[in-house]
């Protein structure tokens, strides 16, 4: 491990790919990973594009100190602008991701404490008691970025550098990990059998398992935007009766928990909790 280091760009040939460092340093192996988020210099450096477009809104990320317990409960709120989750954090502390157009994003993240708290607690509800944001304000532009491809020669790409989808249903994590666990299987699997492990041939078994779990969940979550993050009463009407069907229904309710939890489909098997 080396750290603090940062890739400034990386190079692929037949038998080895070499990453240098911003430092000048450089290093070589039979595969690179790309696993440094949406501005990938991995993926640019292996000429592998993007398709996706931006949502015109905007995440801020806050931490809040309650007055009332959270019992561990998490609570999403799905508003015309974009949702607003209060995810429950250690000690009576939440994390909000609070989804707003781009302008009023920026009004907030610039507003005085006071006016703020005064947002927030109007979102907020009475129920969870007074909010009081401790730290800094952050706030991410929302878009979805999937790479063209998962792999190149002597190249994988995982997590956000891969796929980066709204955060509508958390599940950005969720897929990256599984990403992972994927990536380490095949790798594995390829070593054990004496194979190249960084040739087109050995990745392409990682980008065909989790091709098509990224592409139907990043449509799935760019569906659930457009169907939450919207105040047209004939689809608000849909919505909570769509809402209140599941939740009576003790096996859909279920359902779409695990659904939540991400624990579905072909699991590699570090996520079945199995040795590789
Ligand atoms: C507002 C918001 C709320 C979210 N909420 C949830 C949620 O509730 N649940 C969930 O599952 N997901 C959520 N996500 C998504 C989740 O944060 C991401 O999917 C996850 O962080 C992706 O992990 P990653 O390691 O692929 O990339 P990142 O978390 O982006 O990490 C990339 C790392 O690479 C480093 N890096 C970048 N460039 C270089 C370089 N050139 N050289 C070396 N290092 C570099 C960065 O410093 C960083 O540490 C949310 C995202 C947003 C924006």
């Amino acid at each position: 491990m080396l750290a603090p280091a940062r890739v400034a760009g990386a190079e692929f040939s037949p038998r080895a790919a070499t990453v240098t460092l911003a430092d000048g340093r450089t290093l070589s192996a039979p595969l690179v990973v790309g696993a440094e988020g949406r501005g990938s210099a991995v993926r640019e450096a292996a000429g592998i594009g993007t398709l996706g477009w931006d949502y015109a809104q905007v995440g801020v990320v806050a931490t809040v100190r309650m007055s009332r317990p959270h019992g561990g409960v998490a609570h999403e709120y799905f508003l015309p602008e974009g949702p607003f989750a209060i995810l429950p954090l250690t000690g009576d502390r939440a994390s909000l991701v609070w989804t707003e157009s781009r302008k009023r994003a920026e009004a907030l993240k610039s507003a005085r404490p006071e006016v703020f708290h005064a947002h927030l607690q109007r979102r907020f509800g009475d129920h969870l008691g007074e909010a009081v944001v401790e730290g800094q304000v952050f706030t991410y532009p929302l878009s979805l970025q999937l790479a063209e491809r998962l792999t190149g020669h002597r190249v994988a790409l995982l997590g956000d550098a891969a796929h980066g989808v709204h955060p509508i249903a958390g599940q950005g994590l969720n897929l990256g990990l599984k990403g992972a666990a994927a990536l380490a299987e095949v790798i594995v699997e390829a070593s054990r059998l004496g194979e190249d492990f960084g040739s087109e041939a050995v990745l392409e078994r990682y980008a065909a398992w989790r091709r098509f779990d990224t592409v139907s969940l990043s449509a799935g979550m760019d569906a659930f935007v457009r169907l939450f993050s919207n105040d047209n009463p004939a689809v608000r009407l849909a919505r909570g009766a769509g809402m209140a069907v599941v939740n009576r229904i003790g096996p859909a309710r279920r359902f779409f928990m695990h659904q939540a939890g991400g624990a579905v489909g072909d699991l590699p098997k570090l996520l079945r909790g199995e040795r590789l």
